[in-house]
């Protein structure tokens, strides 16, 4: 239960005064829903008032407080023509200036022969000085009252700074003061207030200085958020840690059968992560390790081998992909190398119904099928396993902590691995993975040919589909990938249809597409006519089949790139020169490129290190948008900065171990501070992982 003084927090911001239906539409615009995410939209600039000088030195452009009287109101004639107030001093005399007046409004707020203060910009316009709306209009004890300084912030269409500033303004007055869950010896070392007061100077910002994120207010609130995720993190693991695991220790026979199947030898890096993985396995505790690999750099085979070693020991191992297609490309890869090992696989995916999901059920709860690979449809209900001894999760970036920890039940002590090709930087990879163990793949495969990257603008279309007719009659297969308008892929797929329509109109049937609103069996369809039959172009959108393997392609074009994360390119990449063939990547952007944008697709071109584009990009944009967020896997923050706040990230790590050391329920004083802190982070669904509630 949430604790009730966040209560106000968590009402819907309508309830504030001034946000009403309309400007509560424009508020999720920006993300806010709640009155506490009004408080987690930080100022990114300042409008400063304190110029206050006289109409005769007044310098134009700038925005200016002047003490004037007001004098004669002039209505325009007509709805066209402005209104008109005349104001002076003793230096001289100007106008406000106003459209779309309303007189009686005018009336009251600039009384003929009254003094009044008026703020905004001021403009010259031939010998007259003008303030076209004033921001402010009161009287000199109005105006003293107000904020000299006041915050900017981000904005959307049809919310004004005024409306915002107000609706943040409501949201502080009901921030409360918090039991304090930060260390006092290390909060006072930084020079840190209290959450409230950290909050109400992040968003008061006395100047330009304070909005760098290197303040204390903006740090401590940095830190409280890493806090939240760390100790989420950690509970997590605590609880999956806590569950016995049991020692799974293979002999090696079947490991040996299929290592001399295999057309190949493994890498050192696949022999050396084998190794951790069945190491890790043989131990008492229960495994919780992450494979991170690049693209291509073979983490299936080494995931098999994991399962093999758990079977070895008599259990059953599990391997879960993010989509159908994926599936049957693991199953593919596995299958004849299970042939070869003398095991049975079994694949089940949300598709299979009726009798073969019958006989696919049955024998994984007798334990005639030593390995199941599929979708979610894994761990759902009405799947038993005889004894699963591991589960590899291919997450892909796709299922959240939550399904990760759905494993947990279905075996006794189950150990787990989870496989991602997103070279997620150090850095970040505690952010979404707590303190996980990990094994890398950082070297790929003999004999991979490195790939041409190119990047041109979209108006060299022309030459781009020349050189798609001269590849595709060298039997050669060309992806080309099309940017999503929304967020989603079931809203909108329209570039890749209209990009398809196209090119079908160019070369006809040998054009496919795939996209998530394209009904399962037919996206199969399409895939297989890729892989080995007569569609030679696959136009598609990124979400879906990202991690399918066609040795045959080796041209990958992709359409707005500066749209996409630079990892997420990479990854795109990795799809061509898997085979003999020399490959070539080419980027398409729309202009204007931007600096930063021209920046990030220029790594590409430089270098084919995922890790080290992972650190670029994140040195180029900051974490928050690395990876282009939503498909990324990695948590969104709000207040913390990784690009300047890595050390308090750090610290966080350190701070929620030692604080789940010394108060394993957190029912202390200060424990019960930290429950606070989860709730107030939305990362409450960690606190049911606490033993007692
Ligand atoms: P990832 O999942 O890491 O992107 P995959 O496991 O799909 O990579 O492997 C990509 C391709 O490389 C597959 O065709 C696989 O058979 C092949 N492969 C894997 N390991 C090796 C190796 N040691 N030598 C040669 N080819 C390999
Ligand atoms: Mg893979």
């Amino acid at each position: 239960m949430r604790p009730e003084i966040l209560n106000p927090l968590f009402a819907a911001a309508t309830s504030l005064s001034g946000v009403g239906p309309r400007v509560a539409e424009a508020l999720e615009q920006i993300g806010v829903r709640r009155v506490a995410d009004l408080l987690w939209h930080l100022p990114t600039g300042i409008i400063d008032r304190r110029y206050a000088t006289t109409i005769a030195d007044a310098e134009p452009g700038r925005i200016a407080t002047i003490t004037v009287t007001i004098g004669r109101h002039k209505p325009g004639y007509g709805r066209r023509q402005p209104y008109k107030v005349v104001a002076s001093d003793p230096t001289g005399s100007m106008s406000l200036v106003f459209f779309n007046a309303r007189p009686d409004y005018l009336n009251k707020m600039l009384p003929e022969g009254q003094v009044r203060v008026v703020s905004g910009r001021l403009e010259r316009f031939g010998k007259e000085t003008q303030m076209v709306h004033p921001d402010r209009i009161g009287t000199a004890d109005e105006i003293a009252g107000l904020r000299a300084i006041e915050p900017v912030y981000r904005l959307t269409e049809g919310l004004s700074l005024k409306v915002l500033a107000k609706a943040v303004g409501g949201a502080l007055n009901r921030a409360p003061e918090l039991p304090e869950w930060a260390d006092p010896a290390f909060a006072a070392a930084q020079v840190w207030t209290s959450w409230r007061i950290s909050l109400l100077a992040a968003h008061g910002p006395g100047d330009e200085a304070a909005l760098d994120p290197a303040t204390p207010s903006r740090r401590r609130l940095a830190y409280d958020e890493l806090l939240a995720n760390q100790l989420a993190l950690s509970l997590v693991r605590r609880q999956m840690r806590q569950r016995k695991g049991r020692a799974v220790r293979g002999d090696g026979r079947l490991k040996d059968r299929v290592r001399s199947a295999l057309p190949f030898r493994l890498t050192a890096s696949q022999d050396q992560a084998i190794s951790e993985i069945v190491a890790d396995m043989g131990a008492e505790n229960r495994m919780l390790r992450l494979l991170q690999g690049d693209v291509g750099s073979g983490k299936t085979l080494v995931a098999l081998f994991a399962m093999l070693n758990a079977v070895e020991a008599g259990a059953q191992a599990a391997l879960m992909a993010p989509t159908d297609v994926l599936v049957r490309q693991h199953l593919a890869t596995i299958e004849p190398l299970a042939k070869a090992a003398g095991i049975e696989v079994v694949a089940l995916t949300g598709r299979d119904k009726g009798q073969k999901r019958e006989a696919a059920l049955a024998a994984l709860a007798d334990g005639t099928a030593s390995l199941a690979i599929g979708t979610h449809a894994l761990f759902q209900e009405g799947v038993a396993f005889h004894d699963l001894g591991l589960a590899v999760i291919d997450e892909q970036h796709r299922f959240g902590v939550h399904e990760r920890l759905m494993l947990a039940g279905k075996g006794k002590g189950t150990d787990v691995l989870v496989m991602t090709a997103t070279p997620i930087p150090r850095s970040l990879l505690l952010t979404a993975y707590g303190d996980m163990d990990a094994s890398r793949l950082t070297e790929k495969p003999a004999g991979r040919k490195p790939i041409d990257t190119r990047v041109m603008p979209l108006k060299r279309l022309d030459e781009l589909i020349e050189a798609v007719r001269r590849s595709i009659s060298t039997r050669a297969k060309v992806f080309w990938v099309c940017p999503l308008i929304e967020e989603s892929e079931e809203v909108d797929a329209a570039a890749a249809e209209e990009r398809y329509q196209h090119l079908a109109a160019i070369f006809g049937e040998r054009v496919g597409l795939v996209h998530g609103r394209i009904k399962a069996a037919e996206r199969d369809r399409v895939m297989a006519a890729f892989k080995d039959g007569n569609v030679d172009i696959l136009v598609a959108t990124t979400v879906i089949e990202v991690g399918v393997d066609v040795p045959d392609a080796t041209l990958m074009v992709v359409e707005h790139a500066e749209r996409f994360g630079l990892a997420q390119l990479h990854q795109l990449r990795g799809r061509v020169g898997r085979g003999e063939a020399n490959s070539t990547c080419v980027l398409i952007y729309g202009e204007p490129l931007t600096q930063t944008a021209r920046a990030r697709l220029k790594i590409l071109r430089e270098t084919d290190d995922g890790f080290r584009i992972a650190e670029e990009d994140l040195r180029l944009r900051g974490a928050g948008e690395l990876l282009g967020t939503r498909q990324s896997g990695l948590p969104e923050f709000r207040m913390a900065d990784l690009a300047h706040h890595a050390d308090l990230l750090q610290t966080a790590r350190a701070d929620s171990k030692l604080m789940l050391d010394r108060d394993p329920e957190l029912k202390g004083a200060r424990g019960q501070a930290l429950r606070v802190l989860l709730y107030l982070f939305d990362r409450d669904v960690a606190v049911r992982y606490l033993a007692s509630g």
